[in-house]
């Protein structure tokens, strides 16, 4: 055996090294507190970006801050005073949960209604899986 083809068949016996993909980065929230009030400035550009319905996520923040707040003028505002921390937190396992796919943790999925159940559907490597947490 040639020199060139032990050395063809070593690599094909490597195991296939995966590209590694960025990890997604969930963008940081943006806001201030105003009297017992805290107003969040990017929620819409962040829908934008992990294309979901800000509707959405204010749900899920309501529920896991347990704190009512609605839309005003594309801002996001709640009753009551939080720090950037509590919500940067939630908003990242709103993503883990909602948006990043379980198999490749890209953030290119959509969310299917199958039978009832919330399934999160990958269009980069087609893996479905279902959402457990509800809203
Ligand atoms: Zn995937």
């Amino acid at each position: 055996m040639k020199y060139e083809e032990m050395l063809k068949l070593a690599k094909e016996k490597l195991p296939k090294v995966q590209s590694k993909s960025e990890r997604f980065v969930v963008p940081k929230i943006q806001g201030h507190v105003e009297g017992n009030k805290t107003i969040l400035i990017n929620i819409f550009s962040i829908a934008d970006l992990i294309a979901r319905q800000p509707e959405h996520i204010l749900k899920y923040l309501q529920r896991e801050l347990a704190t009512p707040g609605f839309f005003q003028d594309k801002r996001l505002v709640f009753g009551r005073k939080l720090t950037s921390a509590m919500i940067n937190e939630k908003m990242q396992s709103y993503v883990t949960t909602f948006v990043l796919c379980d198999q490749c943790s890209k953030p290119d999925t959509q969310l299917l209604n199958e039978e009832g159940k919330l399934i999160k559907k990958c269009t980069a490597c087609g893996t479905k899986s279902l959402v457990q947490t509800k809203i």
